[in-house]
């Protein structure tokens, strides 16, 4: 695929971003009832590309009502394959506007253009489509019933109600659609509350969302900060579920927040992924492997490979391989196609990052490669090996969310020590196996407290279930598990 866009896709980005922006509240663009606003930055420098609307608790009122209607009204008696059939007309829509789509993400999130062109637009197209299948195909069953006398049992699986979507930063547009597409499959209406440091891929696909003919009300976008937008929605009693993708730390406030009308919930939270590379592994294909799960979109990936256990055999080849991969990759702004690595996301991000790893510095551990911001404007973040840390080391119990990889050796050691190993963290997102040996794969697959297991490489596909064991989360998106966790079943008894 060409990662090049034109200069007419980035004209019609920054003409975009020029317009005044309002949110989508009932099928209008509004702006927030207290005229608040706040400033989305670029990340690559700093500097200011627009103000949205700084949304609070009375735009989530308009939201909420907006979508109550919507799921009561017009909504309702659109068939499932009306849905299937505007999920696909959104889809085209999101390829036919790609190239802009993807300049507004890496204006926004500072990622190269590579990744959202190349990986993060026509992932959401694809997960609109994907989606869309599954709205004709959301049975319920037909048990057979022991109750005495004659009955029919059977099951309906019925669109949750009104759900409030939470989304994080690092993939905005992806995470965004894999969030309203399942909903929209299951038969729901929805509030999007996007992050505050990424509004922009929201909005566009809010005026897509009108051209593919949703009625209004459907989904609403609010943007805004999580303490008064995000809390809103948390806090809402007529909100019936939450889908929310953050950090463990909100995740719990949430579940608070969402007890008092105990919403259903799914919460995609954070993790401290394992990657163990066993003696008989491919370096071929662990060294990419290990760089990639580590360094892609600057680390800021809840499943990425952060604590690195590799045999003291392959352990310097290994380490050396993926330090040269790090030096080589090209630092610089999202917007230039040679661009490899981009910015961290807010300056925030790259204080804290920064803070991690002057704290592994000080702990004891080492910088086999990087270990400094970089010397220029924007975000920048050395991609960064530690060796030498230790298990009680913040930077190895604690989720950095940057391009740092922990790396520890191991001489023989049991499978089943290797997956206390990898078990020796409060998270449960994803691990990584690099092995020729198929049966300890399995073996380590089975043993690993973990809701995604790698072997040998892989992403995410949008059959697969993902999401957390532990503290990672609640619940799966991703294949069937992540359209019916927008369902709630129905059980029907008919006296024959
Ligand atoms: P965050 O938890 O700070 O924010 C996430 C979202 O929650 C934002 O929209 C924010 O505005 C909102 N929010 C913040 N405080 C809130 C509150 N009190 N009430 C309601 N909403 C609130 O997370 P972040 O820093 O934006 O994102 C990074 C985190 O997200 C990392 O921990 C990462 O692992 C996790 N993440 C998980 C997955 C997954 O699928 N498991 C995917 C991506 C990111």
């Amino acid at each position: 695929m060409n990662m090049q866009v034109t200069s007419l896709a980035i004209d019609k980005a920054r003409a975009w971003i020029a317009r005044p922006k309002k949110m989508m509240i009932d099928g209008r663009w509004v702006e927030a009832e207290n005229g608040g606003s706040f400033d989305t930055l670029d990340p690559s420098d700093g500097s200011v590309l627009c103000a949205v609307p700084r949304g609070t608790e009375a735009d989530i009122d308009r939201a909420v009502a907006a979508a109550r209607k919507a799921f009561e009204g017009p909504w309702r008696k659109i068939t499932p394959a009306q849905r299937a059939a505007m999920m696909w007309r959104l889809a085209e829509l999101v390829d036919l506007h790609r190239e802009e789509l993807a300049v507004l993400e890496t204006l926004d999130n500072g990622k190269p253009l590579r990744v959202s062109l190349g990986m993060d637009v026509p992932f959401a197209a694809e997960r609109l489509r994907y989606n869309a299948g599954w709205a004709t195909k959301i049975n319920g069953e037909t048990p057979p019933m022991s109750l005495p006398g004659e009955w029919l049992g059977y099951t309906v699986r019925e669109p949750v109600g009104v759900v409030g979507h939470i989304v994080a930063w690092n993939a905005p547009i992806a995470s965004a659609v894999g969030k309203l597409a399942p909903s929209l499959a299951a038969g729901c209406t929805m509030v999007l509350k996007p992050a505050e440091q990424t509004p922009l891929t929201a909005l566009r696909l809010g005026e897509l969302i009108e051209e593919a003919g949703f009625p209004a009300g459907v989904v609403n976008i609010v943007t805004g900060f999580g303490e008064d937008a995000g809390a809103a929605i948390a806090a809402h009693r007529d909100v019936d579920k939450i889908s929310f993708t953050g950090s463990t730390e909100v995740g719990k406030i949430i579940v608070r927040a969402a007890a008092d009308n105990l919403k259903r919930l799914t919460l995609e939270l954070g993790g401290k992924s394992p990657v163990i590379v066993m003696p008989d592994a491919d370096l071929d294909k662990a060294i990419p492997g290990v760089a990639n799960g580590i360094f892609f979109n600057s680390g800021q990936v809840c499943t990425a490979g952060s604590r690195l256990f590799a045999h003291a055999s392959v352990f310097d080849d290994l380490v050396k391989g993926v330090a040269e991969r790090a030096r080589a990759l090209k630092v610089g702004a999202g917007l230039d196609p040679a661009t490899e690595i981009g910015p961290l996301v807010s300056d925030v991000q790259q204080d804290r990052v920064a803070g991690y790893i002057r704290s592994g510095l000080s702990d004891g551990a080492e910088a086999i490669v990087g270990g400094r911001t970089v010397d220029r404007p924007g975000y920048f973040v050395e991609p960064t090996i530690l060796g030498g840390t230790r298990r009680d080391m913040a930077v190895r119990r604690e989720e950095i969310f940057g391009p740092v990889l922990c790396a520890v050796s191991f001489d023989d050691a049991t499978l089943d020590a290797l997956a206390a190993e990898a078990n020796d963290t409060s998270y449960g997102l994803a691990a990584n196996v690099f092995t020729s040996n198929l049966s300890a794969a399995h073996k380590l697959a089975s043993r690993i407290r973990a809701g995604t297991v790698k072997i040998n490489g892989g992403g995410l596909d949008q059959g697969l279930p993902a999401g957390g064991f532990k503290q990672s989360g609640w619940g799966r998106e991703y294949g069937r598990e992540g359209v019916e966790i927008y369902t709630e079943i129905k059980s029907v008894l008919v006296s024959l």
